[in-house]
């Protein structure tokens, strides 16, 4: 019998984070972390596929209207017509004659495309009884490049070179799957840098990272220059010259003005500054680039699509690949990226936090390292401490690593009991809210 898809359900799920401040930076000082998440349902009871979309809390509807606006492409059609094509299913998806003027591949459409790109790669690996990772790095290298559509990226890399650049990697694909098995994959916290945080909380939370054997930190930069200089130097008493230290501006500065407060900020030795300007200015990134070398330029979490990430890799404005999930459209987007960035020797490090990305991107990461760029150097991915308890197949962190996820699908599917509290504006935690105001 064909898996065949017969509805989408998109709900529009809110978490109330903004009381305590986990999550707040220098632009977003108040995030509810939210998720617009779609639920595949098929002619199997017992099987659905989840993904979702990661917003701040208000516009979440505006993802959930978009994934709405998309399901007519894949209602009645049976998994199999996609996975048989995979780059032809993503070139559908984000090709649709009408709704391709509301992006095309950026904005809001192209978030939701994410969620539904993803709910159907959790669907494929649910019914092959894998995780994600695993049905990915199953495949062959030919396989593997067919799930990708290389419209508008063949300057940098064509079909035939990614073959020929993953067949050479795929006779030690098991040993680094092993390797993930005993040791899992590097990780760096953010739990402690948060923007809103007091001083002491700052200290506590850093004492404890350092002790909790992470050997990586990112604090948020982007306020007065003074108080950034503090809480970075409070960090370093903490954590030591022994734990690298990494940046993150959130966008908040002009070019000058980043190049200007990462000299300021040079002395603490940070590995490196994350989004120092506007998430579009190639040029300016390249330009702080050139005037803080050697620390590094990282970017990516607000890059709309493979075409910007092309420019991005290629002209050296961005030393750190920081591949979203669900910004860009998806798994096979992610794969067209983390291609790229192995072929320009541009180590990828996913950006998470937020709800759901870290059990998102440990697939894409994992992937990378045992298929695409076979190298841990200088890659790590982003752990944040927040909201796993309301997913099936939450990540197991040990000693600062992700272990591989065991359970078949994407990791995404979140607990009834979550979706039911948190449904925006009428479950149950949003009653509570509304009461306390
Ligand atoms: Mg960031």
């Amino acid at each position: 019998m064909s898996l065949v898809i017969t509805s989408i359900e998109a709900k529009d799920i809110r978490f109330p984070t903004s009381k305590s401040l986990d999550g707040s930076d220098a632009m977003h000082t108040d995030p509810d972390y939210s998720a617009a998440y779609v639920i595949l349902e098929t002619n199997d009871t017992s099987l659905e596929g989840h993904g979702l979309t990661f917003t701040l809390g208000r516009g979440n509807e505006l993802c959930v209207a978009a994934i709405n606006s998309l399901s007519h492409l894949l209602i009645g059609k049976s998994l199999e017509d996609f996975t048989s094509d995979m780059a032809g299913f993503w070139r559908m998806i984000t090709n649709d004659s009408q709704l391709r003027w509301v992006g095309p591949k950026k904005g809001i459409i192209h978030m939701a495309t994410g969620a539904i790109v993803n709910a159907v790669w959790d669907l494929y690996a649910k019914s092959e009884k894998k995780p994600l990772w695993k049905l990915i790095s199953d495949m062959s290298a030919e396989q593997l490049v067919s799930c990708i559509d290389f419209t508008y990226l063949t300057d940098v890399i064509t079909s035939e070179e990614a073959i020929e650049m993953l067949s050479k990697l795929e006779a030690t694909k098991y040993q680094r799957v092993d390797f993930l098995f005993k040791n899992g994959y590097p990780a760096y916290t953010t739990s402690a840098g948060w923007m809103g945080y007091s001083e002491e909380k700052i200290r506590r939370l850093s004492c404890d990272a350092k002790n909790e054997g992470w050997t990586h930190l990112k604090m948020k930069v982007g306020g007065n220059i003074n108080e950034d200089i503090r809480r970075a130097q409070i960090i370093r008493e903490e954590i030591g010259d022994g734990v690298k230290l990494m940046m993150d501006a959130n966008q908040k500065w002009e070019v000058d003005e980043a190049i200007q407060n990462m000299k300021s900020l040079a002395k603490f030795n940070p590995w490196w500054i994350e989004e120092p300007t506007s998430p579009d200015d190639i040029l300016g990134h390249l330009a702080i680039a050139n005037a803080i070398s050697p620390i590094k330029v990282a970017t990516g979490e607000h890059c709309q699509n493979n075409v910007m990430f092309k420019q991005f890799l290629k002209s050296g404005a961005m030393s750190i690949c920081q591949i979203d999930s669900c910004r860009i459209g998806g798994v096979n987007e992610a794969l067209s990226i983390m291609l790229m960035a192995a072929k320009l020797n541009i180590p990828v490090c996913p950006h998470a936090g937020g709800v759901g990305l870290c059990e998102y991107v440990q697939h894409l990461a994992m992937i990378d390292y045992i298929s695409i760029s076979g190298s841990l150097d200088n890659r790590i991915i982003e752990y944040v401490d927040h909201l796993h308890e309301n997913f099936i197949d939450p990540v197991i962190i040990n000693d600062g690593n992700y272990m591989p996820p065991l359970k078949a699908g994407y990791s995404i599917t979140m607990k009834k009991s979550s979706i039911d509290a948190f449904t925006y504006p009428s479950g149950k935690m949003w009653k509570i809210e509304s009461v306390m105001v």
